[in-house]
């Protein structure tokens, strides 16, 4: 089991006890992700930009994917 907690529950990945059971997860900036296509995801970490963020409002889970959306 991964060490990552999330609590976004509504994610395919999620799992009781708040677990992440993603085998990687991608983290970027939220407006990066605001543009990017799905396809943009942990297997193709090499090919995200590196950018800043000014604090963890700006940063957000690549990996999600709604539950219902499977
Ligand atoms: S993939 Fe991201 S949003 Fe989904 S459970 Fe894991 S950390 Fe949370």
């Amino acid at each position: 089991m991964s060490k990552i907690y999330c609590s976004i529950d509504n994610c395919h990945y999620w799992d009781q006890g708040n677990y992440c059971n993603a085998s990687a997860i991608m983290v970027t900036s939220d407006s990066y992700a605001n543009q990017a296509p799905e396809a943009m995801d942990a297997p193709k970490h090499a090919e995200f930009p590196q950018m800043h963020a000014d604090s963890c409002m700006e940063t957000c889970c690549k990996t999600f994917v709604h539950k219902d959306s499977e």
